[in-house]
């Protein structure tokens, strides 16, 4: 009884284990994707998958904080974006 209680035990520690792993992995990649935010700095020329009803995709990051301050390149306007949603749309930075 005592040796399958401690192979139990020992079983469940292995979990405990790779669930760490795991854990681990996906806080990995999860900075990655943090990391990638990160990059963007004010001055920066990003391209959003999203165009301005202008027609312009290509925006210049006037401000980074709890909004994205953004103006378009195309037709100057300035326009405030919440951060989880600028995140989301930018396709890649132009400069
Ligand atoms: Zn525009």
């Amino acid at each position: 009884m005592l040796i399958y209680t401690l192979i139990i035990y020992k079983y469940l520690k292995y979990n405990i284990f790779i669930g760490k792993i795991l854990l681990k992995k996906s806080n990995i990649s999860k900075s990655e994707s943090d990391r990638k935010i990160m990059d963007i700095t004010v001055g920066q020329i990003i391209q959003t998958k999203k165009p301005h009803p202008c027609g312009g995709d290509t925006w210049e990051v006037l401000r980074i904080g709890m909004d994205f301050k953004l103006k378009c390149l195309t037709c100057g306007r300035e326009v405030m974006v919440p951060r989880a949603k600028a995140e989301k749309s930018i396709k890649k930075i132009v400069k």
